[in-house]
């Protein structure tokens, strides 16, 4: 820490100016091969306010002690897990198949099967990539589970649903149940049944021995895309819990089906304050508005689109992505309580008083996190 301080603080006046910063930004942030990534000063005027706590213009040796702690030495040293996103057998060559031409869009990336970019790009990171965590998502659905086309009889459609007729409904339309909970539910053909043969991971998906097992869509009434909640947001699996018990921060997510259970997944990792990469050439969609769709929002929340042969290096920290290392900055800021003075007070934790008011003038001054050493 106090080499690298003294190292940027060319002017040597005991704190760190935005010029210095912005020279600091660009060693941290290169390519593999040491090349910097382009950063707009906008941005690194972003990323100063958020570390020169006190909005004087210069950061001291007290404000670099958490800059260092809570984001440079997590950059440089990432804790990363892959999640493999519901590669079943239904999946692959089942009941819900992902067969070409409906994933043309795959095409644009490479011209591997469904299968092969499940069975051979995973295992492949998996034995190249030094990854901290391995956890797996299982699309794990009881016989009468709401998202199954064979079901619709059995639930009420709601007054406002577009289609009113249950036996007149087509694979993939979309109909909204009465509930409760009242619910809009593409219909699919039935698949990942629990403990059938279409809900297995596929036998030849390279599974790491200290993998963690996730299961989702159990409960009957409600869908479930993404690996951390249901789609209503009512229930939470265990994905998130585990990840942070092992102290990781990024995720490198791949699976099925890239516009539906991975593209959810993702969306849910940035929205829990994971640094989070899609691996595409590891992922097979469904239809390539939506993945573009998907991609383009994944970026928008500062996430990252990578392909696998890239994950390597960001694993190792060789590979610093600016878009990654501003997602955890905002991530940062949510624990800091800033003066006035500086524009990031704005986010300062509001505290309810005990009638439930709100008062903004008090705020929870959490010490910044310093963790993984
Ligand atoms: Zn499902």
């Amino acid at each position: 820490m106090e080499a690298c301080f003294a190292a940027f603080d060319k002017d040597e006046d005991g704190s760190i100016n935005i010029n210095e910063f912005s020279a600091l930004c660009k060693a941290l942030f290169r390519n593999e091969k040491g090349k910097p990534y382009k950063l707009d000063s906008q941005q690194v005027s972003d990323l100063f306010m958020i570390f020169n706590t006190s909005g004087d213009g210069s950061m001291s040796k007290q404000e670099f002690v958490y800059c260092w702690n809570g984001w440079i030495k997590k950059i440089v040293r990432p804790q990363s897990a892959l999640v493999v996103v519901d590669v079943q057998n239904d999946f692959i060559s089942g009941s819900l198949a992902l067969h070409r031409p409906v994933i043309e869009a795959a095409e644009e990336q490479d011209n591997l099967e469904t299968r092969d970019a499940a069975l051979y790009i995973q295992p492949r990171m998996l034995d190249t990539v030094p990854f901290d965590m391995h956890c797996y998502s299982l699309d794990w659905h009881p016989k009468d589970h709401i998202s199954f086309i064979e079901n619709v009889g059995i639930r009420t459609l709601a007054a406002d649903s577009p289609i009113q007729d249950g036996g007149k409904c087509n694979l993939y339309d979309l109909v909204i149940f009465e509930g409760p909970p009242k619910t809009s539910q593409i219909l699919w053909p039935a698949h990942c049944i629990q403990e059938s043969w279409g809900a297995e991971l596929h036998k030849d998906l390279k599974v790491h021995p200290n993998a963690k097992t996730v299961f989702k869509g159990v409960n009957p009434q409600l869908d479930s895309y993404s690996a951390f909640y249901d789609n209503q947001k009512l229930s939470k699996t265990i994905l998130d819990e585990l990840i942070r018990k092992e102290g990781v921060s990024d995720l490198y997510i791949c699976g099925i089906a890239t516009d539906v259970c991975v593209a959810s997944t993702a969306f849910h990792a940035l929205e829990l304050g994971f640094r989070t990469a899609l691996v595409s050439d590891a992922s097979r969609g469904i239809n390539l508005e939506n993945i573009n769709a998907a991609y383009n929002r994944i970026k928008e929340e500062h996430g990252v689109i990578v392909n696998s042969t890239e994950v390597k290096a960001m694993v190792q920290g060789r590979d610093r992505r600016p878009e990654l290392g501003y997602k955890l900055a905002l991530e940062c800021r949510k624990n800091i309580t800033y003066p006035a003075k500086n524009k990031n007070s704005k986010y300062n934790k509001q505290i309810t008083n005990n009638d439930g008011n709100m008062n903004g003038n008090e705020t929870i001054s959490n010490p910044p996190q310093l963790v993984r050493a």
